[in-house]
């Protein structure tokens, strides 16, 4: 059996498609702006093309760029600023933040009516709670892309493997909101190969480079490859030994062109909702 794979790049495309043509209905423009502080090259990169997708999908995007010895104050005050203004919908301060800032403290600031990254507290009860909220782009897209797959959920054995608060734990407030059963391993779990085997849908958040082997992998299995680590040769694999598990999946996502550019098609899709709520708030 080959495994089939899901075109996280295809789908994002689509969802990109679909968010700029409800934008373009739209009587107001949607605004994000993205706070970069310090020259991070990576987090450059991520910043330009978060800028370049809310540019092409209709989005007044804006980058405010802040230096690497900005004073945590100073950050706070900017963040009050956006709050106040009428032309941001949506506020992401690109993580990670330099050591000296507490990134706490900074997305605890962010209104949580524009924090399109879903990371306030607000947001991350709303999600545990299974109330609206704006939900964290990366698991978000892994949902779409569940979806797109025809994966069947409910009662599904699913496996979250990572728990941090940006992909892990999120993701598996999802997937039990949609009625999996859902398990949570992390460097503590034991027997991880044997727990990754039971599951129908697996979900490898851990940043370890192609960790999960074809053998920790049930026959027939779904398989989502949240991971994105460079090799010191330059290739970018991702959490899962995507050749080998091709023969064993039923379905698995590539890295590059899986889950990562459902993350940005997401993020337009939260400052877009983020935007039409803010303005039903008002009226
Ligand atoms: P973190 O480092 O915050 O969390 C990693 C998690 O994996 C932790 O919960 C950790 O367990 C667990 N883990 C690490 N090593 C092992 C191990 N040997 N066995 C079992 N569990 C392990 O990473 P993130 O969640 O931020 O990111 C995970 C991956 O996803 C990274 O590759 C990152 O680059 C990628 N990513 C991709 C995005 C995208 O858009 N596609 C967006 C965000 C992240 P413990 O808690 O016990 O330490």
């Amino acid at each position: 059996m080959t495994a089939r794979i899901v075109d996280g790049k295809a789908v994002a495309a689509d969802l990109r498609a679909v968010v700029a043509a409800r934008i373009a209905m739209l009587p107001f423009v949607p605004g994000l702006t993205v706070v970069l502080v310090g020259d991070d090259p990576a987090s450059a990169v991520y910043v330009r093309s978060k800028d370049r997708a809310a540019k092409d999908a209709g989005i007044l995007a804006r980058t405010v760029r802040m230096a690497a010895d900005t004073p945590q104050s100073a950050l706070l005050d900017e963040i009050a600023r956006l709050n106040a203004d009428p032309e941001t919908d949506g506020i992401l301060v690109q993580l990670p933040l330099p050591a000296h800032i507490d990134a706490e403290a900074v997305i605890q600031a962010i209104d949580p009516a524009k924090d399109v990254d879903g990371f306030h507290p607000a947001n991350v009860a709303a999600l545990a709670m299974g109330r609206p909220g704006l939900v964290p782009c990366t698991p978000a897209g892994v949902m779409k892309l569940l979806q797109h797959a025809g994966v069947v959920l409910s009662g599904a054995r699913a496996l979250v493997l990572g728990r941090s608060s940006i992909v892990g734990r999120p993701m598996a407030a999802l997937l039990l909101a949609a009625d999996a059963t859902v398990t949570i391993a992390h460097s503590r779990t034991r027997d991880l190969p044997a727990e990754c085997r039971r599951a129908d849908v697996l979900i490898a958040a851990t940043g370890r480079p192609e960790m999960v082997k074809a053998d920790w992998i049930g026959a027939g299995a779904t398989v989502i490859d949240v991971g994105i680590n460079r090799l010191p040769d330059g290739r970018l694999v991702g959490d899962v030994a995507y050749a080998e598990c091709l023969d064993r999946a039923g379905a698995i996502t590539p890295v590059p062109g899986g889950v990562g550019p459902m993350t940005i098609a997401c993020l337009l899709e939260n400052t877009l909702e983020a935007a039409i709520r803010r303005r039903q708030a008002v009226l």
